[in-house]
């Protein structure tokens, strides 16, 4: 049970009457798994997105595992720090050695000047993500692959409806993964589909998923259990089709909260460029503790205590992790160890109500007047 009074995140889930029709057909049919939904729920995407191939899987981190695969990465892979463990996991899987690079402060994706420094013979393939949903500058990480010949993965978990330059996301990079995991904008329970344009890449993708199963039983290529069941497939659909309106919602909320806690000092936001559109997948205030009068972590704590659920994603970053740490074989990633100290991630999800947002702010300018008063005595 959640305790929170506010939880940062929550699965937005379609009302049961619109599910249960598509679960009585599933039990009917007697197709449980990888079947009619399954492509039905690929196609929807496919059209919604406009990109070539959808891949739906069992989730993301299996997706990019996959992919790692099935793309021939090989030896080292450029990857971000700032991001979820899977983005790196996933790799060090396929035998695959992760070099982490720094993040920018200000959109919090990676940093261009830092990767390129990063580049030598031995990489294979540069692996983003688009942090909290943010997307890349895909016109420049392009122009640096393609300069290099390297591959690029992307790590989509937060950007199912993300667009740059008007355009889905999913359409830059040689494979894109997004996930369908309940804290993400749309969920299937668990989930996650590979968008590509490369249909070679898909056919091997089909076959990777189901064990690399080919129908003469004679494998080729060795993959493993990677299906969507029918029942998550048909709980996908039906939330995907409220994509727009989560979207509509979600730049709302954060007009909203930004312009309830303007008066604060020492506040900044991830800076997403005006020409795209990002599903805001977390939504995060940047403190400058010197300035706000509270840190991070003590607003944090205050927070808890009042039944708000904050949290600092990303931190520990991932080459600070104790099984990552390892694989750290450079200096101090400048940015993402500040970021990760300096954020706070606050409650976020497409069925909030306009006045859990107010609440929350409020209880936040008021923890920043006690801490400011006491300062000064
Ligand atoms: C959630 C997440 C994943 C993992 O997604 P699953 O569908 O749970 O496997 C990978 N990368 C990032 C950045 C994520 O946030």
């Amino acid at each position: 049970m959640n305790v929170y009074r506010y939880p940062i995140n929550q699965p937005t889930l379609p009302d049961l009457k619109s599910y249960s029709p598509l679960l009585k057909k599933i039990f009917s049919s007697r197709s449980i798994t990888n079947n009619r939904f399954v492509s039905v729920f690929e196609k929807e995407v496919q059209d919604y997105l406009r990109v070539k191939e959808v891949v739906a899987v069992s989730n993301a981190t299996t997706g990019l595992m996959l992919c790692a695969h099935a793309m021939n990465l090989k030896g080292k892979v450029l990857v971000p720090s700032f991001t979820f463990n899977a983005t790196a996991g996933a790799l060090i899987w396929n035998n695959i050695k992760p070099v982490f690079v720094d993040c920018d402060p200000l959109t919090f994706n990676i940093d261009f000047s830092d990767l390129e420094k990063k580049i030598t013979p031995q990489i294979s393939a540069i692996v983003a993500v688009h942090v909290f949903g943010n997307p890349i500058d895909m016109a420049r990480l392009q122009r640096i692959a393609s300069r290099h010949k390297l591959k690029v993965l992307i790590d989509g978990a937060h950007a199912l409806g993300s667009r740059y330059r008007g355009r889905s996301v999913g359409c830059f990079a040689d494979a894109t993964v997004f996930s369908l995991a309940p804290t993400k904008i749309v969920t299937s329970a668990e989930g996650g589909l590979i968008v590509t344009d490369d249909s070679h890449l898909a056919k091997r993708l089909r076959l990777l998923r189901n064990y690399g199963n080919p129908p003469d039983y004679n494998c080729r290529d060795i993959g493993f259990n990677a299906r969507l069941s029918e029942i998550h497939a048909a709980l996908g659909i039906i939330c995907f089709r409220g994509l727009d309106k989560f979207l509509r919602l979600r730049q709302r909320f954060v007009v909203l909260y930004k312009h309830s806690l303007r008066q604060l000092p020492g506040i900044s936001y991830q800076h997403v460029d005006e020409k795209d559109l990002s599903t805001h997948n977390y939504f995060g205030l940047v403190i400058d503790a010197g300035r706000l009068g509270v840190s991070a972590a003590v607003l944090l704590k205050k927070l808890l205590e009042k039944g708000i659920q904050a949290k600092r994603y990303f931190a520990p970053p991932v080459h600070k992790q104790a099984a990552y740490r390892k694989y750290h074989k450079g200096g101090a990633l400048k940015n993402t160890e500040w970021l990760s100290e300096n954020i706070l991630c606050l409650p976020f999800y497409s069925h909030m109500r306009e006045k859990d947002i107010h609440s929350i702010c409020q209880t936040i300018k008021n923890i920043c007047k006690i801490r400011r008063r006491s300062w000064r005595l």
